[in-house]
């Protein structure tokens, strides 16, 4: 099957009279090119299931079910585009399973009981809640391609010392290996956002860090002052900040920045352990 048999996109969105809504983030890849690329960045999902949050007109959701994914389970909160996505459930062979809802609110174990992988265009107003949301999912979550705007996607993959390098660094790489993909400009959107776009590849760690809650306590006093030391940083958390460090074998003069995966996983433990 070959999606560039099927009506164009900016066609199909003018036969309905569509336009983007800014209040739902609606800036559409209407480039077969572009989303293609988004599809081979998920890697081999020929045969495996996928879910998309936000098709809009399906410009990615065509070329994942070209790439094979089944079945593919897109999640859209906006119903002026179901009409352009209804037809893509034949062409697939019945592989497209459409839900309507608001992602932030859909439990996705009840959508899936295999692992599936998790590949879409987010919309930026929930694109970091939907993230956070789905590092604490349960097993039904696979490995992830998200597009954000670029620098929420450089504020993923950052690492100590960078400028971008912060909590949701530590949170993502304590379940993720992440990894910048490619950029997209402003230009391939229709219409054009303010900034650039980029994917992130986001694949389970053999080691994934379990205690998310402890982390983001202690990652949100750590960054939360993050120009200063870690010794006053931290006493929004404990009193006892000197000895929450030392038992982490952290130096109390350091900064957030200079904190690496491994350093926080000790300062979240340590925290566990004095606050039970
Ligand atoms: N995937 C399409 C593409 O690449 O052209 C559209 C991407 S557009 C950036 C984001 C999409 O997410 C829109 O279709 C929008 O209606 C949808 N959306 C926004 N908020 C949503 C939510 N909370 N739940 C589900 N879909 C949402």
């Amino acid at each position: 099957m070959n999606a560039d048999d099927l009506p164009t996109l900016r066609g199909e969105l003018e036969a309905h009279g569509l336009w983007a809504r800014k209040s739902l983030g609606q800036h559409f890849l209407l480039d077969l090119n572009i989303t293609r690329r988004i599809a081979r960045a998920a890697g081999e999902i020929s045969g495996k299931p996928v879910i998309e949050v936000g098709p809009g007109p399906g410009g990615l959701t065509r070329a994942l079910l070209e790439a094979g994914a089944n079945p593919l389970i897109v999640i859209e909160k906006d119903v002026r585009f179901l009409p352009l996505l209804q037809p893509l459930i034949a062409w697939s062979g019945n592989r497209l399973v459409i839900v309507e809802g608001d992602a932030l609110a859909v439990d996705e174990s009840m959508l899936t009981t295999h692992r599936a992988a998790v590949v879409s265009n987010l919309p930026y107003n929930v694109g970091t809640a939907l993230l956070v949301k789905w590092l604490k999912a349960g097993p039904w979550r696979g490995d992830m391609t998200l597009m954000f705007q670029k620098e929420v996607a450089q504020r993923i993959v950052a690492g100590p010392s960078h400028d971008a390098y912060g909590r949701l660094a530590v949170l993502v790489q304590a379940r993720c290996q992440a990894r910048m993909e490619f950029v997209v400009p402003a230009r391939a959107f229709t219409p054009p956002p303010k900034v650039a776009s980029a994917v992130v590849s986001l694949r389970d760690r053999a080691d994934p860090y379990h205690d998310l809650e402890a982390l983001e306590r202690v990652t949100a006093a750590a960054f939360g002052q993050r120009r200063k030391m870690l010794r006053s940083a931290l006493r929004t958390l404990t009193p006892e900040a000197d000895s929450l460090l030392l038992d982490a074998g952290l130096d109390p003069t350091a900064r957030a920045e200079a904190i690496d995966q491994a350093g926080f996983r000790r300062l979240a433990d340590a925290w566990r352990s004095l606050a039970g």
